[in-house]
């Protein structure tokens, strides 16, 4: 069969398959990956060890293709559209309740919703282009893979990269789940999609924490979705203050993107919130139990704060609040079993005995 042939079978069984957005790039070292060893090891990426998986000569993982997938020759881009018809965090004001990140709502956990996408795309990609399946070899992945997906979106044309790091496509937006399958296959590439940000910089304007320390430029230490989902224990207090009511994630850089104002929303039950996800009340979070917590979150992304790190969050969001009604329960809190709690619950405390409101 020939490349233009396959190329088309892929566009139309990624959409048949259910992705909203879908295109190919070449398995190359691009400019933007040239810059992540040093974003490493200028330690911007904080305790998120897995980003600095090594090969056996020790170099880094997702850096180059050429580190974990020398057979390599294109990557597949599929992008699935997860906007619901809710709030965004910033139209949003109650005191007393919390911000989840919109893409941990659904119901199904994102990794699985979009691998079940990528394996009938890869298996049509086995069973539909004749001769070539033979030494044909794949690899999916969804988010964990040694791989920085969005650089790779951007050469598939499905989004340029913004100022916020997000993926953006110009009628979907930046609320996108992406996955991505490598292929020996030589295929027909797509053309990057240009940069639409111009001299907008209404995210790095508006996070709280200053953690889009330059254009296109994240340092994870100071990001509320990297401290409220991967970092465990203790959270610097000078950063605290600018976590404001996060639980889990942030949205703040995207809600502020203009390339969401009208960006569509899915109907597809598996990305519908779960009950009570969409703005959680603090007291609930801050006071949850094993069993519940496994109960609740079962596959679903929260899980990987632990319980530990969403009541830490939780905490946190009340001393944020301003509300002295919750002082009763931060002082119960200060003596929590969980010394990360008790610890966060003591700065909530006499944060909040300080505000005087
Ligand atoms: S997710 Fe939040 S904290 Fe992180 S860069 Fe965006 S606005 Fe800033
Ligand atoms: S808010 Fe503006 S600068 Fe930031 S990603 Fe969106 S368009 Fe680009």
């Amino acid at each position: 069969m020939q490349i233009a042939s396959i190329t088309a079978l892929i566009k139309q069984s990624a959409r048949q398959a259910g992705f909203d957005l879908a295109g190919i790039a070449p398995a190359r070292d691009f400019a933007e990956l040239q810059h992540f060893p040093r974003w490493i090891a200028e330690g911007k990426a904080g305790e998120m060890k897995y980003m600095e998986a090594r090969d056996q000569s020790a170099n880094l993982k997702r850096a180059s293709l050429r580190h974990v997938a020398p057979w390599a020759r294109s990557v597949i881009v599929g992008a699935i559209n997860y906007n619901t018809q809710h709030p965004c965090s910033n139209q949003i004001a109650d005191p007393d309740r919390g911000w989840i990140s919109r893409y941990a709502w659904s119901r199904d956990d994102y990794h699985d919703a979009v691998m079940r996408r990528l394996r009938r795309l890869e298996k049509d990609l086995r069973t539909g282009n004749g001769s070539l399946t033979t030494d044909l070899q794949t690899r999916c992945y969804v988010d964990t893979g040694p791989i920085v997906e969005r650089v790779y979106a951007k050469y598939a044309g499905v989004g340029w990269i913004g100022k916020n790091t997000c993926i953006i496509h110009q009628r979907q937006g930046s609320w996108l789940f992406l996955g991505v399958i490598l292929t020996s296959l030589d295929l027909a590439y797509d053309f990057p999609a240009p940069d639409r940000c111009g001299t907008c910089t209404r995210c790095i304007d508006a996070c709280p924490t200053d953690a889009l320390i330059a254009p296109y430029q994240l340092d994870a230490n100071k990001c509320i979705s990297y401290l409220t989902i991967e970092k465990r224990g203790a959270i610097p207090e000078e950063i605290r203050d600018g976590m404001g009511r996060h639980l889990f994630g942030c949205d703040i850089c995207q809600d502020v993107c203009p390339w969401n104002r009208k960006a569509p929303t899915t109907s597809a039950p598996e990305f519908q919130p779960r009950e009570g996800l969409v703005n959680p009340a603090l007291e609930w979070l801050a006071e949850m139990k094993c069993d519940e917590f496994r109960e609740r979150f079962r596959a679903s992304p929260i899980r990987r704060a632990k319980l530990s790190g969403l009541r830490r969050n939780a905490v946190i969001a009340m001393g944020n609040s301003g509300q002295r009604k919750f002082q009763a329960t931060l002082e119960r809190l200060s003596s929590d079993p969980d010394p990360v709690v008790a610890g966060h619950a003591r700065w909530a405390a006499r944060k909040l005995a300080a505000s005087g409101v």
